[in-house]
């Protein structure tokens, strides 16, 4: 992909875990490289359809001289942050922070950290079966829209279906919301769980009635088997409570782990219920 990189920006801040350092103050160094397409610009020659690079490197000082943080992990974090809450352009971003002055006793040249933040596309299932189901979904779809690190892409219609699991219960309504997200994956099920305890959602009986459930079906291609999360959600080729409102939003996205597309994988669960 196309950046747009910036070279040892000098800022002088007040960063460190010393009273001194916060006292006095030092020289900083920025790198950061802004991956974003540059082919429209390249084209029209318009710097609206780019990212104003000199605007980018005043961001950061002032963000650098304003704030003072202990850490320089923590000043990368919150610079990305920033630039990419005022850029929507930048897909991708990689910033390291020099701190050549640090308080080491020895000598030594530099001491950096680089980090290397960007947009996810992310899916999530939504489903209720208590109560106004549709209020439920739809406080639950403002909230997801609401948060800075979250921007949504497609939402699917509401699909009315039987219950799933066995347990005697109201019918459900499911759908699924596609987005991108700066959120980390157990972040995202941190916030989505919290969608969820607002919603009145109580554990009682395992696929048993709730208020709201929120599942991760995908975060981009990612494989992961974690205790409390496993990506994409295991079970989801057995739902056409997810392949139907999958296939309608994203017909051609692969699953990682099948390898077929959202489309085939309804087909294939139709054939085998008929
Ligand atoms: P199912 O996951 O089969 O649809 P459920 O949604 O009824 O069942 P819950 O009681 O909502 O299950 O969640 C149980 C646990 O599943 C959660 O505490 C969470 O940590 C874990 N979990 C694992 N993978 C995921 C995922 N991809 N999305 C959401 N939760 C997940
Ligand atoms: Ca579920
Ligand atoms: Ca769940």
């Amino acid at each position: 992909m196309d950046y747009i990189k910036i070279t040892n920006l000098e800022v002088f801040a007040h960063h460190g875990v010393f009273p001194e350092e916060n006292e006095n103050g030092q020289n900083f160094y920025v790198n950061a490289k802004l991956y974003l397409s540059t082919r429209s610009a390249g084209v029209s020659d318009e710097l609206s359809t780019s990212v104003d690079y000199g605007q980018v490197c005043e961001r950061i000082h002032s963000h650098m001289c304003q704030h003072t943080y202990k850490l320089i992990e923590t000043a990368a974090e919150q610079v990305a942050a920033e630039i990419f809450e005022c850029y929507p352009l930048v897909e991708r971003l990689q910033l390291e922070i020099c701190k050549p002055n640090a308080p080491i006793t020895l000598p030594f040249e530099n001491v950096s950290v680089t980090i290397e933040r960007g947009w996810q596309r992310a899916f999530v299932a939504f489903g209720s079966n208590m109560g106004d189901k549709r209020a439920y979904i739809e406080e639950a779809l403002k909230a997801i829209e609401e948060h800075k690190q979250i921007r949504v892409k497609k939402v699917s219609d509401f699909y009315e279906t039987k219950p799933y699991g066995g347990v005697e219960q109201e019918d459900f309504l499911n759908g699924v919301v596609m987005f991108d997200t700066l959120l980390y994956p157990k972040e995202l099920l941190v916030f989505l769980q919290d969608l969820e305890k607002r919603a009145g959602r109580e554990r009682l009986v395992h696929w048993g009635p709730r208020t709201l459930d929120l599942d991760i079906l995908f975060y981009g291609s990612r494989i992961l088997c974690e205790e409390d999360l496993t990506v994409p959600h295991p079970d989801m080729k057995n739902r056409d409570f997810v392949l139907k409102p999958m296939a309608e939003i994203a017909p051609h996205f692969i699953h990682p782990v099948y390898g077929k597309s959202m489309k085939e994988m309804l087909q294939e669960l139709n054939q085998k219920e008929s």
